[in-house]
């Protein structure tokens, strides 16, 4: 009866963690409910996670005497992950975010990788279909584990340059080869019953290494510059290969999760191949294994003309309309308060002030859509860029916050540039612009930046929020002068 009763409460509780994960997503598209949308989804993720502990009604009565270990070995998991990730969660840096994804993603990818050992190791899967799918999240969950750790020590500057050498494809294509030979070995071996040459236990052990050593493989030679779009498609992977683990444990929560996760990661990756206009193709396999070419910047010629962050101050605090494009420099300087600050001072003084936000601005997508909610940016001053392109040709000032590639007019214009083609924001279309930065530091992409020579601008050299520190004294001492 009490495992019935737990069935129930059980399928109940995956369909109402199913509707939390896809209403918090649905949440999640907007930044003004995308705090809530986490939550929700994480009430999904806590509910899914505290009626498996029913699952203990359920058990045959061979298992019932590891039942009490098994528990509490469940509960001591969930503590040191649950209380590590909350620590970790709230210390961790904005910019140091795509380390921290990548990282949970490698753990997730671990985690079906997992549960798929204990199936194989303890031949529990039942018919062929059950098998295969178990191997399937087996392979993917083992490579992207191993992949998104790789991932992470390179973006954590633990691992140096891309490692490449001659001959490095057709070895990762032979690794690739004997995993599914592997993988076909150990299913044939499940199905037909025939006597393994060495034991059934060694060739799933063979199995997980080479997956492991191809993830590894797969990731080495690739630049950190292409390291979000990598982390995205892991992200996709662990999403397959924990839906797939969810279909051989019969668990409806994590087949739904598992689909949500592969879904996500896959228009992510999606999204970022179009901002970065590169096909899904290139993204997956041109840079697996070669360099992307790296041109410095045709054509560029002049001088960059300086000016004071104060004299920048004022003229913002005068012109009619500024659009401020924040880039990867305002997250590195957590200048987000302080530009919001400035940008109170202009609102005040009647400026129309928008931002202009570039899908891939930042080191993730979305980046710069949460430091600026974070700073209690209100959402109708943000706009994206398809959506403000066309104003910045009738703006009187354009304040470029530590973003170099996304405002490069090379993308337009050179075909030689490693960016040609990607959408750019038109900020050298305005009256005049003018960019904070530090000094001669290129961006993400290696190349210089002609927007920085042309006659409408101006450069602002300093760390970004010193640098508004000085326009907010400069716009504040215009008052004070009047008063
Ligand atoms: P960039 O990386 O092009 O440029 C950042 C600029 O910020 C640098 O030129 C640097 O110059 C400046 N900077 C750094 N620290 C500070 C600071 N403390 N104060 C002031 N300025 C600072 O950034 P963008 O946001 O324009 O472009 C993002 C790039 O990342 C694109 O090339 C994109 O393709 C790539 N990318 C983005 C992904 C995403 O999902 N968002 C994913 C993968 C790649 P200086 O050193 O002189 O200060």
């Amino acid at each position: 009866m009490l495992a019935v009763i737990s069935q129930w409460a059980i399928g109940l509780t995956d369909l109402v963690a199913a509707f939390l994960f896809l209403f918090g997503l649905k949440r999640m598209s907007s930044p003004a409910t995308a705090a809530s949308g986490i939550r929700v989804a994480g009430f999904g993720m806590v509910a899914a996670v505290l009626v498996s502990f029913l699952y203990a009604f359920t058990v045959d009565a061979a298992v019932r005497p590891r039942l009490v270990v098994n528990l509490a070995l469940a509960i001591a998991a969930l503590a040191i992950g649950g209380v590590g990730a909350w620590f970790v969660g709230r210390r961790v840096a904005m910019t140091a975010m795509p380390q921290m994804v990548a990282i949970y993603n490698g753990m997730g990818g671990g985690a079906a990788g997992g549960i798929a050992a204990v199936e194989l190791f303890g031949n529990r899967s039942h018919g062929a279909p059950q098998l295969v799918v178990t191997l399937l999240g087996a392979a993917i969950g083992a490579v992207s584990m191993s992949g998104s750790v790789i991932a992470w020590a390179k973006l954590q500057g633990v691992l140096g340059k891309p490692l490449r050498f001659g001959g490095q494809r057709i070895l990762n294509g032979l690794v690739f080869l004997a995993v599914v030979a592997v993988g076909a070995w150990i299913a044939v071996l499940g199905l037909v019953g025939m006597a393994p040459v060495l034991p059934t236990a060694t060739w799933i052990t063979i199995f997980f290494a080479l997956a492991l050593v191809f993830g590894i493989l797969m990731t080495l030679p690739i630049g950190g510059a292409d390291m979000p779009v990598v982390i995205s498609i892991y992200n996709a992977f662990t999403g397959l290969a924990v839906g797939f683990e969810g279909f051989v444990l019969s668990n409806p929560a994590l087949m739904i999760a598992g689909m949500v996760v592969g879904a996500a990661g896959l228009l992510l990756t999606l999204l970022m191949a179009k901002a970065m206009n590169r096909s899904v193709a290139n993204v997956l396999f041109s840079n697996f294994g070669a360099a992307p070419a790296r041109a410095k910047g045709k054509g560029v010629s002049g001088t960059e003309r300086e000016t004071q962050a104060s004299d920048a101050g004022i003229q913002m605090h005068y012109a009619t309309s500024v659009i401020i494009v924040p880039g990867y420099g305002l997250a590195a300087a957590q200048a987000q308060q302080k530009l919001y600050e400035f940008v109170k001072l202009l609102l005040a003084a009647r400026v129309q002030v928008r931002f202009a936000i570039h899908p891939v601005a930042g080191r993730m997508p979305g980046q710069m859509d949460v430091l600026l909610a974070e700073a209690g940016v209100p959402y109708d001053l943000i706009f994206q860029l398809d959506d403000i392109n066309s104003d910045f040709a009738s703006t009187d000032v354009v304040l470029v916050i530590g973003a170099n590639d996304v405002v490069n007019p090379a993308a337009r214009t050179d075909k030689s540039s490693p960016i040609f083609g990607m959408p750019i924001l038109d900020a050298d279309k305005a009256r005049q612009v003018f960019v904070i930065k530090r000094g001669q530091g290129k961006g993400y992409s290696g190349i210089v930046n002609a927007l920085f020579y042309a006659p409408n601008c101006n450069m602002v050299f300093g760390d970004a929020q010193a640098v508004l520190v000085k326009m907010i004294e400069a716009v504040r001492g215009l008052g004070a002068a009047a008063a």
